[in-house]
């Protein structure tokens, strides 16, 4: 077997990974080189947040998973999935196996609030209630039960809109979704009325996009409020971005809004900082100040406290990326450290062969969309690297899946995952519901997959 002129191995299968094993078939094959990609994730399931953040009630978003199949059906394209990077493949394994090393990990963490009480039972990342709901295997799925009659989301980003719209929305609008059955069933047996959306800055400062803006005002069950006095709506500047004006648009048109008495009600409260959440065993309130413009951009508090009597808080304050075993890690930003893609070391030089893309080499921000110019950056550094004869992969080292087989780790192939992807349209069809359910759980995915009982990410954790 020839060896391919150019290898390449991605960690990490989500839109930032995809996006970058794309950008690299076509820009090499383009430049006449013979490529080959290898597309790890510590999931048996491909895809990343498309399957496990993207709200179910988004079908057009997930759908970018359609687009993103055919990077992974791509010929020169491989997945190997349930490896664990730092674990079952080292950042030393991947250097001697090949050309180059994408690492496209993404943001695994949800940013800290830092008040008291975030610890108490029924204070909870925003991150984990998605991961929760979208089915992710790591997630519990009986971690939420939904008693809660009134929630706190704090933060003013699409994630709290996510959030917010999910729990305004009655359970029968996910029964044609891929949401699994257990997570249906506590949507079902919700008790949520109230829904408080906190946003610490003003409408002109809040991270929403429109379209997902107005989506929330649009719901047939829930009634949405922002008080007249806290929508500041002079604080648009004279000429702001498109999306800030679209923004305005629909808060002016929300503000004041009478109730019409809908089952669930969800009030967008902005200048407000959490202070604390309130409890003694679980969550019982969230305490908040009234902030005000500090000049520079940012808030200071007023002095002027309120109480609002929640049972659940999600914190909704934007993710963060994960330190890899190995990888130099910028702790401020909770980035790696790059120029436009190279991986830097500490002292600011390159990497030789080593690269990142997406969420963790630009911090947690933009939409799916993003990720493909981002990508498309990384891969034009990394061909430039080639064609300086920066890169050097041990040229005997055996391919990886060769190397794993003799460690007797056997990681989940494309094939593999279509057996998850069978297993799912079987299930949603057994149960009446769309196109997909959803399995849940190490045990249903590695039943799925035909890797019962083979070393699996969950049972060598
Ligand atoms: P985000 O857009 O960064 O929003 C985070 C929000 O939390 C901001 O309003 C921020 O306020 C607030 N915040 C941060 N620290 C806080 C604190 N200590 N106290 C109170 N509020 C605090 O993050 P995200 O909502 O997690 O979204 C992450 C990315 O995914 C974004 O780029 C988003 O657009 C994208 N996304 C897109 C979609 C979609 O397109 N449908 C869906 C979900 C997520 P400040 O502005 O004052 O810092």
């Amino acid at each position: 077997m020839t060896v391919p002129g150019l290898r390449v191995a991605v960690v990490g299968s989500g839109p930032a990974g995809l996006y970058t094993a794309e950008a690299v078939i076509r820009q090499a094959t383009a430049d006449g080189i013979d490529v080959a990609v290898d597309v790890l994730d510590r999931l048996p399931t491909p895809y990343g947040l498309v399957r496990y953040g993207v709200a179910p009630d988004h079908p057009s978003i997930r759908s970018i998973a359609d687009y993103l199949k055919r990077v992974l059906e791509h010929p020169r394209v491989r997945f190997l999935g349930g490896l664990c990077f730092g674990r079952d493949v080292t950042r030393d394994t991947l250097l001697a196996c090949y050309d180059a090393v994408v690492y496209a990990t993404g943001a695994a963490r949800d940013r800290r609030l830092r008040v008291p009480g975030e610890e108490l039972p029924g204070s909870a990342a925003a991150a984990d209630f998605v991961r929760w709901y979208c089915g992710h295997p790591d997630s519990d799925p009986a971690m939420f039960h939904l008693d809660a009659t009134a929630v706190a989301v704090i933060g003013a980003g699409n994630v709290a809109l996510d959030v917010a719209r999910v729990l305004a929305k009655p359970a029968t609008e996910f029964g044609a979704t891929d949401m699994p059955e257990p997570v249906l069933a506590a949507f079902a047996a919700s008790r949520v009325e109230q829904i408080h959306i906190i946003g610490r800055r003003g409408p002109a400062q809040a991270r929403f996009t429109t379209k997902e803006l107005r989506e929330l005002g649009e719901l047939p069950g829930a009634d949405i409020t922002v008080d007249v006095a806290q929508a500041d709506l002079d604080g648009f500047d004279a000429e702001p971005d498109r999306r800030v004006r679209g923004n305005l648009a629909v808060i002016s048109d929300w503000a004041g809004r009478p109730a019409r008495g809908c089952p669930r009600r969800v009030a967008v409260r902005f200048w407000q900082r959490p202070v604390e959440i309130l409890g003694t065993d679980r969550v019982t309130a969230l305490r908040v100040e009234r902030t005000r413009p500090d000049g520079s951009g940012q808030v200071t508090g007023t002095g002027e406290y309120a109480e609002f009597p929640v049972q659940l808080v999600l914190r909704s304050v934007g993710y963060e990326s994960v330190p890899l075993p190995g990888v130099p890690f910028d702790e401020r930003h909770a980035i790696v450290p790059n120029a436009e893609g190279r991986v830097l070391d500490t002292d600011g030089t390159p990497r030789p062969g080593e690269y990142v893309a997406g969420w963790l080499k630009r911090g947690a921000t933009g939409v799916i969309g993003t990720n493909k110019s981002d990508a498309a950056q990384t891969v034009r550094a990394l061909l430039a690297d080639r064609g300086a004869g920066v890169h050097r992969a041990d040229p005997a080292a055996p391919p990886l899946p060769d190397l794993l087989a003799d460690r007797g780790v056997r990681p989940v192939s494309y094939q593999d995952w279509l057996g998850i992807d069978e297993r799912e349209h079987e299930n949603a069809a057994a149960l009446g519901r769309g196109e997909r359910v959803k399995l849940s759980g190490w045990d249903e995915l590695n039943r799925a997959s035909g890797r019962q009982g083979a070393r699996t990410a969950r049972s060598s954790r």
